[in-house]
């Protein structure tokens, strides 16, 4: 008497991945709805099991579904869109700007089918995913028969889906809700990073998934730089700031993990949180080496993953096990680390831990989901196969085996690959549809690439304020004088600060996109102490309105922002043809003249060494009265007892004419 199971796979090298690495060969698998009965040698199974169906495996490599622990599908509509960038400049300045406006439901939809077509065929069966509009991702993954954690992602700046984060919040929860209980998908909620949220964003998302029970999705110690932030800002690095606010409290799944040192690894192991390593792109951001093998010594469960198509570029995991073999080898200068069935056992067994779903997939054993793969190891860049050794098999699965090598692809007992044809995804539209896509995207980009200013707006560094602006400037052999002249009673003192500024104006090769200026203001105490330090960044207008008769200039469309990136961020982001360095101490007094307030700045310019400097402006919002106080100016350099016949330096006023 034998169980009846609806479908026998025989035939094959069984790699069940099992904590204990068991493989049977000839090896077969009985499969009864969603579900594996058994595994074992093909002798046994055939002994115990019957089926109707019986699939006959070909000697082929039978094994579970790889789990690509960390991506952003939807993204394969923008790989491509902009590469050989640094980390910031790359999402602040190129996929956030493009993603706030081309970012959909549709958008998502086909982005994840491109991807699934993708996964599929390279052997992935589960994926843990982070984007925006993510039940459009969980919708679209579900049609295509794959299993997924679908990450609603929060942060504090305006997504695509939602200008403010209690928005997000709102719907993850809503979709939580809605989709907790699918057969393919665990909906989870993403807190995209720690520097880009907000405590209280961390704290909220945190205790939405420990409410619901479902993974949390993250991004941690990605970068260097990330880390020093963090140390600048809250006094710790980014592991125990996140502990800090509670976040693993839920089930953590925190993709790259590059920069955090044994005592951040022990942590992470202590709250049981998983950890996606991101070879590829953590290779092309030049991001560093994520510490593996300590992790995996620790006990830590550390899955791999592609990352976003967009930084990778591609969703190969065959590439990124092999890569994060080789990485940890190089990296720690001993070809004996993670060894080939490590590196596999983190796309299937641990991968699946690390996405907190381990007891439904990643490995083939009783009573977990029939998600496998079928490899064909009988390839001619795979030959010949040695068998004294039973670890050599690993290896060619991961030294050898290319991902074209995955000829079928079972998920929750479904086929979605049958002898490399798709069962549930037309390839043939998606070409012609992400085109459009990446037509209206090149578009967009071209237009915004024409101008400083609408660069400016794309990283939401400025908003448009026209105003005009009166400046009047001279040359000064003796500052006494001036300084004499401010005390006369006529002139009533509103206000009075000493800086030391240092600027970087970045000039273009088309004069008319005007000066950006990148400055650095030092406040100056009374005991000569910097006690403040102020970024702005500045986009000063092109050319003088109007030229009056001495150096009294009007110029206009003044834009000015808090600089919140560093200065190499916006050289990168901006590309100047040109750029020039000014630093400069200066007493800074706002004065009531004849009814009109005026800032006058007594500058002594350092570095060019030029001296210094009498500056007095003001700001009106119409060019009438901006004649008007043009005037006004003139009397006022006359009062301070300057001429204003005196000629200025022609390479400074160069930059001050629009200044
Ligand atoms: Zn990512």
């Amino acid at each position: 008497m034998t169980l009846e199971a609806d479908l026998l796979l025989t035939n094959a090298i069984l790699l069940t991945m099992d904590k204990d690495f068991t493989q049977y060969e000839p090896g077969a698998l009985a499969i009864k709805g969603d579900l594996i009965l058994a595994v074992g040698a093909e002798t046994e199974i055939n002994k115990s099991y019957h089926a109707e169906e019986i699939v006959d495996c070909g000697g082929k490599v039978l094994m579970p579904g790889l789990v690509n622990a960390h991506t952003h599908v939807p993204m394969t509509l923008l790989r491509g869109l902009a590469d050989d960038l640094r980390l910031d400049v790359w999402l602040l300045g190129y996929m956030m700007p493009v993603e706030r406006e081309f970012v959909s439901p549709d958008f998502v939809r086909l982005g994840t089918q491109i991807a699934c077509v993708e996964l599929i065929r390279s052997g992935v069966t589960c994926f843990a995913d982070m984007y925006y509009f993510e039940e459009s991702v969980a919708q679209a993954t579900a049609e295509a028969g794959m299993r997924a954690v679908c990450s609603q992602t929060v942060m504090k700046f305006p997504a695509p889906d939602a200008p403010f984060f209690e928005e997000s919040l709102g719907s993850a929860r809503d979709y939580i809700q809605r989709w907790k209980d699918h057969p393919l998908i665990v909906p989870s909620v993403a807190p995209h990073a720690p520097y880009t949220c907000t405590a209280e964003i961390l704290r909220a998302t945190a205790e939405l998934a420990v409410e619901f029970d479902i993974p949390l999705h993250t991004h941690i110690a990605e970068t260097a730089l990330e880390v020093e932030n963090s140390r600048q800002e809250h006094g710790m690095p980014v592991v125990p700031y996140a502990k800090k606010q509670n976040l693993f409290n839920a089930k953590v799944l925190a993709a790259h993990c590059v920069h955090v040192d044994e005592g951040e690894i022990f942590t992470l192991r202590h709250h049981n949180a998983g950890v996606a390593h991101n070879p590829s792109s953590n290779r092309k951001l030049a991001s560093g080496f994520a510490p593996v093998p300590k992790m995996l010594e620790v006990g830590l469960n550390v899955g791999i993953g592609t990352d976003g198509p967009a930084s990778n570029n591609d969703l190969d995991m065959f590439e990124e096990i092999r890569l994060a073999a080789f990485i940890a080898k190089a990296n720690s200068n001993d070809p004996t680390a993670l060894p080939a069935h490590d590196a596999l056992s983190m796309a299937t067994r641990l991968g699946a831990n690390a996405l907190h779903i381990g007891h439904l997939t990643g490995s083939l054993e009783p009573g977990k989901r029939a998600d496998l793969i079928l490899v064909d190891v009988k390839q001619l860049h795979n030959s010949p196969h040695f068998r004294r050794d039973p670890k050599s098999v690993y290896a060619q699965i991961v030294y050898a085996a290319k991902s074209t090598d995955v000829s079928d692809v079972m998920v929750n007992g479904k086929w979605l690959m049958r002898s490399h044809q798709l069962t549930t995804l037309q390839e043939t539209d998606l070409y012609q549809h992400a085109q459009e896509y990446a037509r209206h995207i090149d578009t967009f980009l071209i237009q915004r690439e024409q101008s400083v200013l609408s660069k400016l707006i794309a990283i939401g560094g400025a908003s448009e304020a026209e105003s005009f602006e009166v400046q009047a400037k001279v040359r000064l052999s003796d500052p006494q004088p001036v300084l004499e002249a401010i005390s006369h009673p006529e002139l009533e003192i509103l206000h009075h600060r000493h800086y030391h500024e240092y600027d970087t104006y970045f000039a273009f090769a088309d004069p008319s996109q005007g000066y950006l200026r990148y400055r650095e203001d030092e406040f100056i105490d009374d005991k000569e102490n910097v006690d403040k330090v102020r970024y702005r960044l500045t986009l000063l207008g092109p050319a003088r309105e109007q030229h009056y008769p001495s150096d009294v200039l009007l110029s206009r469309s003044r834009f000015i922002a808090p600089a919140t990136h560093s200065l190499r961020f916006y050289r990168e982001y901006f590309k100047p043809s040109e750029e020039k360095f000014i630093e400069k101490d200066r007493l800074r007094w706002r004065v009531l003249f004849r009814g009109t307030e005026f800032y006058i700045n007594l500058d002594r310019v350092d570095n060019p060494d030029l001296g210094y400097f009498l500056e007095v402006k003001t700001r009106t919002w119409s060019q009438r009265d901006a004649e008007h106080k043009a005037e006004l100016a003139e009397e006022l350099i006359v009062f301070l007892g300057l001429s204003t016949e005196k000629t200025t330096d022609k390479d400074y006023i160069e930059i001050v004419i629009s200044a």
